[in-house]
């Protein structure tokens, strides 16, 4: 970079061969001069060498120096060239910078406009070299990075397809002795039902249930999270109506020790073609949530709704609600709110349960909307595509249909 510039002169006039190269010596003391008497030597020596710059006379024998410029242009186009035109001579000139010159030069030679003609001619070769060198340097770097993205990504590719295989595995291996577990536990509990064990045998099996279920329920969250991931997950859609499906599920779900239910209106079917048993999963996960997340005593209300195509169960608590900015991360695989309280001594699960439940109403063509916002409580919506059948006569009706109510759910506990 920091080398001596070189030129080359070029002139059939040896005395200006001579002449020339003094003249920079004198006022240029960091350059080394190249010289040669014909057009044909100097394309010798430009095949050799890069020069910084080069001067030649037009008008030569043979070769004259426009035909070199077209030559220095084809070998080296980095290179600038200054003409030495004859005094007067401004067609030559003028066909000089057309023919991609940098400057020329006038006879007779000011040596002063020469020597700063030529030194701004090596500069921008200079900086010509210096650009070339920091795009090639750019692009070297970029073909490393892009090296390192790709090696990344194998690396993500890999680890992610152990974790699944992992997920995998670790489920399936946990199911089995959980089943067992459960059937034992169940076992016992209907042997004693008949005895009169003591009271501390009977709740000591009830809270193994308890617990065994909240295993199971992880259980079947890791191993649904490694189907999806793995894309193994499928549906097995049959039509049916929802609002019959949401009113049977809310009955099994409130039935017991759940809470108490009310419906505040029943309106007419909604035909929907859903994995039922996955549906049914979605909506308990967040009945789940909105009692997690909620005082006791808060209402949950459930409403069924129709507009055009469109089918949407909403689930509406009054509990702690969260901030607009988590919002788009809560589908997120285990996200989980750092802060968040949880209510009715309702234990954190993973943060499986949204994300797979998002997977599944996506499955089905659907989506999931949240509004909610800090101690105000929140709604959570599942939008489905409703059934159409072809055939039927008044399908464009169904899609101007004004958005209406189907049913109203309340719990409350
Ligand atoms: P988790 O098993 O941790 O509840 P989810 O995937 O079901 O996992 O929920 C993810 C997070 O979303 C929760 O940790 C909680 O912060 C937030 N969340 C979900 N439902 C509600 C709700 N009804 N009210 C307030 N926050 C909620």
């Amino acid at each position: 970079m920091n080398e001596k510039p070189r030129i080359l002169v070029v002139d059939d006039d040896t005395a200006l061969l001579q002449a020339l190269p003094q003249a920079l010596y004198i006022r240029m003391q960091d350059v080394d001069v190249d010289t040669s008497d014909s057009a044909l030597e100097a394309l010798d020596l430009l095949q050799k060498n890069d020069y910084d710059a080069i001067v030649s006379d037009i008008k030569m024998p043979g070769m004259d120096g426009l035909a070199l410029l077209a030559k220095v242009q084809e070998l080296r186009p980095e290179t600038p060239t200054l003409l030495i035109t004859g005094h007067g001579e401004h067609d030559l000139a003028v066909q000089a910078l057309r023919g991609g010159a940098y400057d020329f030069i006038q006879k007779p030679i000011d040596r002063d406009y020469f020597v700063a003609a030529l030194r701004r001619a090596i500069h921008t070769r200079q900086l010509r070299r210096q650009v070339y060198e920091q795009q090639l340097a750019l692009k070297l770097h970029a073909g490393s990075l892009e090296g390192l993205v790709q090696r990344r990504t194998r690396e993500l590719v890999e680890a992610n397809a152990v974790k699944d295989k992992f997920l995998s595995i670790v489920s399936h291996e946990l199911k089995m002795p959980l089943e067992n577990l459960k059937g034992m536990t169940q076992m016992l509990q209907r042997q004693i039902e008949t005895s009169t064990a003591p009271d501390l045998i009977h709740r000591g099996l009830a809270d193994m249930e308890r617990s065994l279920d909240r295993t199971e329920v992880l259980v079947q969250d890791l191993l649904d999270t490694s189907l999806i991931e793995t894309n193994m997950f499928t549906l097995h859609r049959k039509r049916c109506d929802l609002v019959e499906l949401c009113r049977q599920l809310l009955d099994e779900y409130t039935a017991g020790a759940g809470p108490d239910l009310s419906f505040d209106y029943l309106g007419k079917p909604i035909e929907v073609e859903v994995d039922s048993d996955r549906i049914c999963q979605v909506l308990i996960n967040l009945f789940t949530n909105a009692r997690k997340y909620s005082p006791k005593g808060s209402p949950i209300t459930v409403t069924l709704q129709q507009s055009g195509y469109e089918a949407t169960i909403s689930i509406r608590d009054m509990g702690v609600g969260m901030p607009e900015e988590v919002i788009p991360y809560i589908f997120d695989q285990f996200y989980r709110a750092p802060s968040v309280e949880v209510q009715n001594g309702s234990r954190l699960g993973l943060g499986l349960g949204l994300y797979i439940s998002r997977k599944i109403v996506e499955r089905h063509g659907g989506r999931i909307e949240v509004i909610s916002s800090p101690g105000k409580g929140s709604v959570f919506s599942i939008i489905l595509p409703i059934h159409v059948d072809p055939q039927a006569e008044n399908v464009e009706g169904i899609a101007t249909l004004t958005p209406h109510t189907q049913a109203i759910w309340t719990m409350v506990r």
